[in-house]
């Protein structure tokens, strides 16, 4: 399958703290990769340099064969390719769940607004909330919000999807919902870049797994290599803490 994103050699540093260091992965055309990994090892910076809401301090991001980070390319059309899911939802406060699906479309793909409705209608109906277009966010709950968030997402029609802990914020009752969309979204065959604290769900969906720590990918392979012999000392540590 062909590769959608490659990273090589990244690393991003906050003044004299160097967050990533020397980080290598692969995304290729419909893979599910998940990255698991303690609090603080990195894993939100990463994604956030996938999508260039951080700009890397150093390394590659190959996509579809193109270095973005050269001076060249236009970062604004790679990043339309890209849709992220963020743990706080990150929705339009002040829209309803129409608009927040629609505004998107309009302003960056130059929808129309009866085409944009059309497809933020059919990414609401894959999510369960097409019964919600009028509501504002305000009176959803947290798992509906996500679900929103979700659809948001979909309605840009990107090549790949960034997850962020979608699920960290929810009530444990609502967790479920949004695992199991993004488990039809998985078999849909959507590529998909996911941080996730859910251990099954990784183990369930994935069909790569990377841990990291400290800034570092520490080990990566088949949820059955990470999960049922990983190799390094620290992924059975994180693992056995996780889990128990
Ligand atoms: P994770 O998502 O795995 O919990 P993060 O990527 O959020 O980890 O953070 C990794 C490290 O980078 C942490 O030590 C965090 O404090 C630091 N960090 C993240 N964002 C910033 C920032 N904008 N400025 C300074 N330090 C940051
Ligand atoms: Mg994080």
């Amino acid at each position: 399958m062909e590769t959608v994103i490659e990273i090589q050699h990244l690393s991003k540093s906050f003044g004299s703290h160097e967050v990533l260091k020397d980080i290598d992965f692969s995304v290729k055309k419909g893979e599910v990769v998940c990255i698991i990994g303690s609090s603080g090892s990195g894993k939100s910076t990463l994604l956030r340099c996938v999508n260039l809401l951080e700009k890397p301090s150093g390394g590659q991001i190959i996509y579809h064969g193109e270095n973005i980070l050269d001076e060249k390319h236009d970062i604004y059309e790679y990043r339309k390719n890209l849709g992220m899911v963020f743990q706080q939802f990150n929705l339009f406060n002040n829209l309803n769940v129409m608009m927040n699906c629609v505004v998107g479309q309009m302003k960056v793909l130059k929808r129309s607004r009866e085409e944009a409705e059309k497809v933020a209608l059919k990414y609401l109906q894959v999510v369960g909330m097409d019964k919600y277009v009028n509501a504002k966010p305000k009176h959803l709950s947290g798992g509906q919000k996500q679900r929103v968030a979700i659809a948001r997402a979909l309605s840009m029609e990107p090549d790949v999807m960034l997850f962020d802990e979608p699920t960290s914020a929810l009530d444990p009752e609502m967790v479920g919902d949004v695992l199991k969309i993004m488990k039809e979204l998985a078999h849909s065959g959507l590529t998909m870049l996911i941080v996730t604290h859910e251990m099954e769900f990784a183990r369930e969906v994935s069909d790569r797994v990377v841990f990291m720590d400290k800034g570092v990918i520490a080990e990566e392979g088949t949820p059955e290599q990470i999960f049922n012999n990983p190799t390094e000392a620290r992924t059975r540590e994180f693992l056995k803490r996780t889990l128990s």
